[in-house]
């Protein structure tokens, strides 16, 4: 092993750092685009991306979307509250819907009811979501709205952490309301539904906001114009501290870019960190980064790094898309850290990479646990996704092989 990569490795090991960003991310809150939690987020990151040294930077853009002031679920017949969340951009609504419920919510299950389901709220299951075989609940609700249903429900499938959140749209006119439940909601409506048929009133008051996307870069120039694009996303949802998802990937790349940034002079390819914003909204603050440059700018992209929740399980796992750059710069870092980097061949765009992908630019998302349901991603978008979730071995894990990944990527 090569002295730098030990030094590397043992700087990591010890940094006082890692934790201490992970902790003021976390104390910022949950971090929900365009809060003041995320404000204080963004404030806190913007001074600990500027002490980097390298070149600071952002891209500013527009958002549209409703937020929730007041909401609820209930029971009708009984008038029972059930514990539920509304989904981002859940529209407005305050009326009763009788429920069907369609289990997993997989297209088989929808197109068996077929006939059942217009007008109806449609009850679904939340599912471990990072596995090959599993239904995202974004492909759930587009099935909701292609069978006419017009209410979405989905139900935690994790007892004891209340109701699960995740993005509910667009936040345009017509679209469906749309809400998270707890495990045990899910069962009493559910239970209520094996007897007979059960209504439910729902109840989201919204106003419509318009805000300001902010993605912070640094970058630190090679020897080449060529350059590898590290990032991880600044937002995530109101029921806890995103921390998980994804303070540890924020507090990841920052170490990562303030071990590697002094040594991107001397590498064939140099870093940009990116720190992108609206990330749970549709991958927004990507999407507005990889928009703004040109095909020449493109191409000078050798690969986009995105830490997203690599906390949550001992190994960490590369969602490759297959591409063969991708495989050799886990390869490389496996043989060098001497801890396996699991490769994922599905082409996954539950994250920022996705926007890279799209653009024909090689990316990778790291993560903790896949195709593993014991793994801490399990409560991602709950009440769960708290500090006290991330073992401090597993954020050190995380943050040496994404810099090994990293240093492979730069030519370093
Ligand atoms: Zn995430």
């Amino acid at each position: 092993m090569h002295d730098n990569v030990r030094d590397l490795i043992g700087d990591i090991w010890l940094s006082g750092q890692l934790g201490a960003d992970f902790t003021a991310v976390c104390d910022t809150g949950g971090r929900v685009a365009g809060t003041d939690s995320e404000t204080a987020a963004q404030s806190y990151l913007e001074g600990a991306a500027r002490a980097l040294g390298g070149e600071y930077r952002e891209q500013t853009f527009t958002v549209t979307g409703l937020r929730s002031d007041e909401h609820g679920v209930s029971m009708v017949a009984s008038g029972r509250e059930l514990q539920s969340y509304p989904l981002l951009n859940c529209a407005q609504v305050d009326d009763e819907f009788e429920v069907i419920d369609l289990g997993r919510g997989t297209p088989v299950d929808f197109e068996g009811a077929r006939d059942r389901i217009p007008g109806k709220a449609v009850l679904v299951r939340h599912e471990f979501p990072f596995s090959t075989n599993h239904v995202h609940r974004g492909v759930k609700l587009e099935l909701a709205r292609t069978y006419g249903a017009a209410a979405f429900l989905i139900g935690n499938n994790q007892p004891g952490a209340g109701p699960v959140s995740g993005s509910g749209g667009a936040g345009e006119p017509g679209e469906m309301p749309a809400f998270g439940l707890s495990y045990d909601a899910t069962s009493e409506l559910s239970t209520a539904l094996a007897f007979g048929p059960a209504r439910v009133r729902l109840f989201n008051r919204a106003t419509p906001g318009e805000w300001t996307g902010r993605n912070i870069f640094v970058h630190f120039p090679g020897r080449t114009q060529e350059h590898v694009v590290l990032s991880a996303h600044i937002d995530g949802h109101g029921l806890a501290e995103s921390a998980m998802d994804n303070g540890s990937g924020l507090a990841t790349v920052l170490e990562v870019a303030r071990r590697l940034g002094p040594l991107a002079a001397d590498s064939e390819r140099g870093l940009t960190l990116a720190l992108f914003t609206f990330e749970e909204w549709a991958l927004t603050g990507s999407a507005e980064y990889v928009a703004s440059l040109n095909e020449a700018e493109r191409s000078l992209i050798h690969c986009n790094v995105n830490v997203d929740t690599p906390v949550g399980y001992p190994r960490l796992f590369g969602l490759t898309a297959g591409h063969p750059r991708i495989l050799e710069l886990l390869r490389q870092a496996s043989v060098v850290g001497g801890t396996p980097v699991h490769p994922i061949y599905a082409h996954t765009t539950n994250s920022d990479h996705a926007n890279f992908l799209a653009a024909g630019i090689p990316a990778v998302r790291l993560i903790g646990g896949y195709n593993d349901d014991s793994a801490g991603s399990r409560l991602l978008l709950t009440a769960a996704d708290t500090r006290h979730r991330v073992e401090p071995l597993d954020l050190k894990h995380g943050a040496i092989v994404t810099a090994l990944v990293t240093l492979a990527a730069m030519g370093a």
